[in-house]
């Protein structure tokens, strides 16, 4: 076992560590500092900056026009650095790789690449990427995804889409919406409700798709999510994910998979937001006086002492998914669910220590440390609640043999 990095693992961090330092921590500060929202035209110019510098298509494959870079270890420390600046900008500048995840495991390859391509930037130009949209909850079914009633039916060389999609991160912004519905209306049983679940590549102006307005959210305020709403829109039935039949033994698996990958990026973007609150409250704590520098109080240097053995804890589990995933082997004990509940739950105690560590400055929106807690709430919501996360793990210990 090598805890040390290597030198393409030290260069790519090192990259996303400067961009971050100074890009976007100081954009969020801007802006944040004084109440304001990140106008789109200086979120659009760090996307940019960051898709220069590769931050963003470094693990597509290079047929797609990616590095392929397929180190998983390097996908979490950029996710980690890029988060630590501002877990929102970070989501605006990486939320479409769960679109193309998603195309990466469902799509066949005449479908990657017709639609992986433009998500990558093999000239190294200052442009935007395509945008991609990740659509599964609805607005009655979030943790149940089998209860989605988003409906995709044949009809001759067509697939006709109806329903309503909740909380879609990128919705009204992206070119590609991957839509995920249920194609067999007779379906009740669980396991038919499986096997009739497919997903469809929806392009950006198709007749019928429509979003709301950006929803107002409490945290990740630069990252925009939107309902999407789709109105018998008719797409042809090559846009099926994994060919005009789907997936062999139906669509369930594609999700579960695009998403078990996904979560170990979820992790590594909490791990973010906690060393964030972690070095502010270390630092507080150094300069704040009170008779004298609190972090000689006990109580306060014990408050930064669980925060950093929390975070290397969540550190190495997220790591250890990250080389699980990139090694091909199998999840046993749910090795990535494991990753992104730890590092979501400590992230959280993280920022709620850095807010006590600052007292009644950490209260106030000129600190960054009350607006990082409403940012990390959201990890133990997304891509599955924390308590999914604990039934998956328990799903995956019964399997395991004592
Ligand atoms: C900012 C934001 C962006 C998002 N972006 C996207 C996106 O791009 N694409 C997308 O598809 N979705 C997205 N989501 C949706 C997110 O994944 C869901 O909110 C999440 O899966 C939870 O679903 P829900 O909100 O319907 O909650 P519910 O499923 O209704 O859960 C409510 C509560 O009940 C608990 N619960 C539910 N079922 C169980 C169970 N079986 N066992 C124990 N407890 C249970 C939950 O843990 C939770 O505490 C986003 C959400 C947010 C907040």
């Amino acid at each position: 076992m090598d805890f040390g990095l290597t030198e393409e693992q030290r260069i790519m961090l090192d990259t996303a560590r400067d961009f971050s330092r100074s890009e976007i921590r100081p954009l969020a500060n801007q802006h944040y500092h004084q109440d304001q929202r990140i106008p789109a035209a200086a979120l659009d110019e760090v996307i940019k900056k960051a898709n220069q510098l590769r931050l963003l298509d470094y693990y597509f494959p290079e047929s797609f026009g990616g590095l392929g870079i397929e180190d998983r270890t390097i996908a979490c420390l950029i996710t980690e650095e890029l988060a630590w600046g501002d877990a929102g900008i970070a989501v605006h500048l990486m939320a479409s790789g769960l679109t193309a995840k998603a195309i990466d495991a469902m799509g066949t390859e005449d479908q990657k690449r017709q639609w992986l391509a433009g998500f990558t930037n093999p000239d190294n130009q200052p442009v935007l990427p395509k945008v991609g949209a990740f659509c599964l909850t609805e607005p009655g079914s979030g943790s149940h995804v089998l209860g989605l009633s988003t409906s995709a039916l044949r009809e001759g060389d067509h697939w006709v889409l109806n329903g309503t999609k909740m909380f879609i991160t990128n919705g009204g912004r992206a070119d590609l919406y991957i839509v995920v519905a249920q194609t067999d209306p007779k379906a009740e049983s669980t396991p038919e409700r499986a096997a009739g679940l497919g997903a469809f590549v929806v392009e950006k102006g198709t007749k019928g798709l429509s979003s709301s307005s950006d929803m107002k959210k409490w945290g990740v305020l630069a990252s925009n999510t939107t309902e999407v709403v789709l109105e018998n829109v008719r797409i042809p039935v090559e846009n099926r994910l994994g060919g005009p039949d789907g997936l062999q033994g139906g669509g369930m698996a594609g999700v579960y998979e695009t998403l078990e990958v996904t979560r170990v990026g979820v992790a590594a973007s909490a791990l973010g937001i906690a060393r964030a609150a972690f070095d502010e409250a270390l630092a507080y704590a150094k300069q704040r006086v009170q008779k004298k520098p609190i972090i000689h109080f006990q109580a306060v240097s014990h408050m930064l002492a669980d925060m950093e053995t929390e975070i290397q804890a969540a550190r190495l589990l997220t790591w250890k998914a990250a080389w699980m995933a990139e090694k091909k082997v199998p999840f046993e004990r749910g090795e990535g669910s494991q990753a992104k509940y730890y590092a979501s739950e400590i992230a959280v105690r993280a920022c709620l220590k850095a807010i006590q560590i600052h007292g009644g400055y950490g209260f106030m929106k000129e600190y960054n440390v009350g607006r990082w807690l409403n940012d990390a709430i959201v990890y133990r919501i997304w891509e599955g609640t924390s308590e999914i996360q604990k039934n998956t793990i328990a799903r995956y210990l019964s399997n395991v043999e004592s």
